[in-house]
């Protein structure tokens, strides 16, 4: 095999786009597919960060570009982009 036949062999194997990476634990279940899931207002989340307060279980009550959380302790609620909300959530707790 020449150097250039393994690297397009190399290539074609790992150029997937992320996307495909979503739909297929989306699709096929286990436990990265509620990090993966698309979210729902009413949904309650729980954070990898806990609030001040010390809690760390969420509400979402809206979303968008940015999602707004609310503490289900103190009731604060805050707005987050979409991105780090998702790198954020450690599980769904009810909901999902
Ligand atoms: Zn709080």
């Amino acid at each position: 095999m020449t150097e250039k036949e393994y690297n397009s062999k190399i290539s074609a194997r790992t150029a997937v786009p992320p996307t495909c990476f979503s739909f297929i634990f989306h699709r096929k279940g286990g436990s990265h597919v509620n990090i993966m899931a698309d979210y729902q207002v009413g949904q309650i989340v729980e954070m990898r960060k806990p609030h001040p307060c010390g809690n760390n279980q969420w509400e979402i009550i809206r979303i968008g570009m940015d999602f707004r959380i609310k503490c289900t302790k103190c009731g604060r609620s805050i707005m987050i982009p979409r991105s780090k909300f998702e790198k954020g959530v450690k599980k769904i707790v009810q909901g999902g």
